[in-house]
């Protein structure tokens, strides 16, 4: 075992070292980049693993979608510091851009276990038709794919939420794993119309105090619940997707008083529970 994993530490040191795809993250030298790979390369070998249900407890999960930059310096801070883990949702061509994360802290939090899906690789608004769209969805897989963040590569978080009918047949039939929107979540060949959940989006009118209600209100109920989050910062953008620091930890903090009631699980282990 531990000359397998050496082998794999030099081999990949020296492919990155001369092949390594140009500049996925400005200022990292290509052995930090060699690093960072070498370490999804051990990371893949791991078989991803549900945690067993536990059938009295609800399930949290944590979902950050487009890969901004506040979401590893604030709401991974935050997870990290209760012990828990969420999932990103990237778009490849925001990757390394201002105010967005690198492929070096996506590659941190994969390594972590955190859930890196797929969230189209433009972030499209609107397309003319399926296929274009389709095909916006398989150039971020095969990006993905090629920098070993696989695991979550066919799992689908729409762009605003939104998806067409046609859209969803064709992913289905290109064997994608499941699709989320804004109040759904679609997962293919699995009884999961059976399962209770809300989705709660943590727009930045919505107050602590009013979230905690809510999740009294889904432990009571049975359902589990489905937390949607963009930027981290104290000041509103005007587009109501900011969510202050100091609400989202007492919102974190409550969760971890209820873990008698409720299991935090990264989106990967929710979707692939039985
Ligand atoms: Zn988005």
């Amino acid at each position: 075992m531990f000359r397998k994993r050496l082998f794999i530490i030099l081999t990949s040191l020296m492919i990155t070292l001369l092949i390594y795809p140009e500049a996925t993250d400005e200022g990292a030298s290509a052995l930090e980049n060699g690093l960072v790979y070498t370490n999804l390369l051990l990371n893949n070998e791991i078989e991803e693993d549900s945690k067993p249900s536990s059938k009295d407890k609800v399930d949290a999960v944590f979902i950050m979608d487009d890969g901004w930059k506040t979401q590893y310096t604030q709401g991974y801070r935050i997870l990290n510091k209760y012990g828990f883990k969420g999932c990103i949702g990237i778009i490849p061509v925001s990757v390394g851009e201002k105010n967005y994360m690198t492929y070096k802290e996506i590659s941190d939090l994969y390594s972590q276990g955190w859930s890196i899906v797929n969230h189209s690789y433009n972030h499209f608004e609107s397309h003319k038709n399926v296929s274009e769209e389709v095909k916006d969805i398989e150039l971020a897989k095969e990006w993905m794919d090629s920098r070993l963040l696989k695991n979550g590569s066919n799992v689908y978080i729409a762009p605003y939420g939104r998806i067409k009918e046609g859209t969803i047949k064709e992913l289905k039939d290109k064997g994608y794993h499941s699709i989320r929107t804004v109040e759904e979540i679609i997962v293919f060949n699995d009884n999961y119309e059976d399962r209770k959940y809300k989705i709660i989006n943590l727009t930045t009118d919505r107050r602590s105090e009013d979230v905690i209600t809510e999740i009294d209100e889904c432990i009571n109920e049975g359902r589990d619940i489905i937390f949607l989050n963009h930027k981290f910062g104290e000041e509103d953008d005007g587009e109501g997707m900011t969510y202050k620091v100091s609400e989202f930890e007492k919102i974190v903090k409550y969760i971890k008083s209820r873990e008698n009631h409720i299991e935090v699980r990264t989106y990967s282990e929710y979707i692939n529970k039985k």
